[in-house]
């Protein structure tokens, strides 16, 4: 047959150029790490991003080098984003909130070359700079040497960009080739690496952003509260190139009052974080009197939404809060929750019931159950399994890993307990390791947890499986009170009566002054199992 369509590389420079192209006046506002709004446009973005793959070619690195950045949201790590990927070189986000120990794994497992990094974590590098194997060139990303450089020998960002005028034009690259690198939080073992590809990267946006996905467009002004070193902020750097949308870079100010200034100043119609963000974000609006009245949608994901969020959003603010589920394996976006015509006639609290779930898969991902043994369960909303994803932008095989990380069918098990109903809304129930195993009946942690941080005398909650000579594990509720509160451990068992059956009640309360965190800000129930998952071998059966 003659006839052929024309066959462009899927690259992720091409999102920049897009946005050059058609955007260049667009907006990008920064929040400086110093303090601050910087004012660039998607022009001056694309003008440094070749710049900087232009100086990294010339420091003498090959293709495929993997280039870090530990850093803020900010206009620099958005040039670093495409001037690395678009030089045919790997950029490297790293999540400073990690131990000092992760941090050298990592850096050492990927075999870093250069290190951006923001003035604000100069002095974490100085400490682990030592034992980094790999690191040749540390790059401040700013326009003058502090003082004090923890002894580091480090290049300016402005500097090398600075001498840098012709430009010979992005690398030549191949779809397939790997453009970024974000390792897995990494709870229990050591963090993976998941090796993005631009092929991956630019379906993902595409994909991702359907209506009924992120649907970001030309119109919006888009705050990624979620850090660019949490797997790639979502993808909104890229999908915010190919939309050519004004973009805010909100830089370290991640606290409620910040983001309030920033939302009212610069006219944000879509902000996207973790629910702990805008429990934030819901304090400070609340002391500020603003009514955030740019703000049209939030998106939210990366853990369990508390639920009275939908409704706080929607009927004080007029904000509709659109949950989304993924993972560093799945680029993230996994499935996201909109609504089907069918229930625009439900009432609005029916509705919001439907909206708690993670949603359903865009164009481009699958999801599947399977029990212990990989048979594939139904989809009727009941069932729980193990679930599983494949598609797309969904891992293969780790950063130099020796196997598939897939299931000889070729799915990802995600490691999460969920239901998925016969439209394919997808409810997590839990994650694997953490759910109760009660007397052979399964009993979700989240849910029980969502019950208590409901309770007005609870901060913040978590539950775990605490061994139990009868029924194998129960469940241990573990709280942080509010300030001032006094919990009364009967008291707040009653508060479960009527909400779930009685053999999911947990068998006692322990109150803790905090629960510990992990890098992304999740609760570390492993710690937590490890100090109190024999509490109640004690009690009597
Ligand atoms: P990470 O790779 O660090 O982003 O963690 C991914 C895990 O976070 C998933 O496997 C889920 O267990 C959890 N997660 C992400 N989004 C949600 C969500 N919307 N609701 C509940 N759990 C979530």
């Amino acid at each position: 047959m003659i006839g052929s369509m024309m066959s462009t590389s899927l690259t992720v420079p091409s999102l920049l150029d897009h946005a050059n192209r058609y955007h260049a006046s667009t907006e990008v506002v920064s929040v400086a790490t110093g303090g601050g709004v910087e004012r660039h446009t998607w022009h001056d973005i694309w003008v440094n991003a070749r710049k900087l793959a232009s100086a990294l070619t010339k420091l003498g690195l090959p293709a495929g080098s993997r280039v870090s950045t530990i850093a803020w949201n900010n206009h620099r790590h958005l040039e670093i984003y495409f001037g690395v990927s678009g030089a045919g070189m790997v950029c490297h986000t790293i999540n400073p909130r990690l131990f000092p120990e992760q941090l050298i794994y990592i850096i050492n497992h990927a075999e870093d070359a250069v290190l951006f990094v923001d003035e604000t974590f100069l002095p974490l590098v100085g400490k682990i700079y030592r034992s980094l194997s790999t690191v040749k060139h540390i790059v401040l990303m700013g326009n003058t040497k502090p003082k004090e450089t923890y002894g580091l020998n480090v290049l300016l960002f402005d500097e090398l960009l600075h001498h840098e005028s012709e430009f010979d034009g992005w690398a030549d690259i191949d779809e397939n080739q790997p453009s970024s690198l974000c390792y897995t939080s990494g709870t229990t073992g050591n963090p993976k690496g998941v090796l993005y590809t631009h092929r991956s990267t630019v379906l993902h946006s595409l994909g991702g952003n359907q209506p009924d996905g992120l649907a970001i467009s030309a119109r919006d002004c888009v705050l990624p509260v979620v850090p660019m070193f949490h797997v790639n902020a979502w993808g909104v750097p890229y999908v915010a190139a190919a939309t050519g949308c004004k973009l805010i870079l909100p830089g370290p100010g991640l606290d409620g009052a910040s983001l309030v200034e920033l939302i009212d100043s610069e006219k944000v119609t879509l902000a996207l974080g973790v629910p702990t963000i805008w429990q934030g974000l819901l304090a400070a609006l609340g002391s500020s009197g603003s009514k955030a009245s740019s703000l049209k949608r939030t998106i939210v994901g990366g853990s369990a939404l508390p639920p009275s969020m939908i409704q706080i959003f929607r009927d004080q603010y007029d904000v509709e809060l659109v949950h989304a589920w993924g993972m560093t394996e799945t680029s993230p976006l996994g499935s996201i929750n909109n609504l089907l015509a069918k229930h625009g006639e439900l009432d609005e609290d029916t509705q919001a019931l439907l909206r708690l779930g993670q949603g359903r898969p865009p164009y481009g991902v699958e999801l599947r159950l399977v029990d212990d043994k990989a048979f594939v369960l139904p989809n009727d909303g009941k069932t729980q399994g193990q679930l599983q994803i494949r598609g797309h932008w969904i891992v293969d095989t780790y950063f130099n890993a020796e196997q598939s990380a897939l299931t000889t069918d070729g799915w990802f098990d995600t490691g999460d307990i969920a239901t998925l109903d016969s439209d394919g809304y997808l409810v997590i129930r839990d994650r694997a390791k953490d759910i109760i195993k009660s007397g052979g009946e399964w009993i979700s942690t989240v849910e029980l947890e969502n019950i208590a941080v409901a309770h007005p005398n609870v901060q913040s909650a978590a539950v775990i499986a605490a061994r139990h000579e009868k029924w194998d594990e129960r469940p241990l509720l573990i709280v942080v009170e509010k300030e001032g509160a006094d919990i009364d451990e009967a008291e707040l068992l009653s508060f479960y009566v009527d909400k779930v059956a009685k053999w999911q009640i947990p068998d006692r309360v322990i109150v803790v002054d905090a629960l510990p965190l992990g890098g992304t800000g999740k609760i570390l129930k492993n710690r937590l199992r490890e100090t109190y998952g024999d509490a109640l071998l004690a009690e009597p059966a």
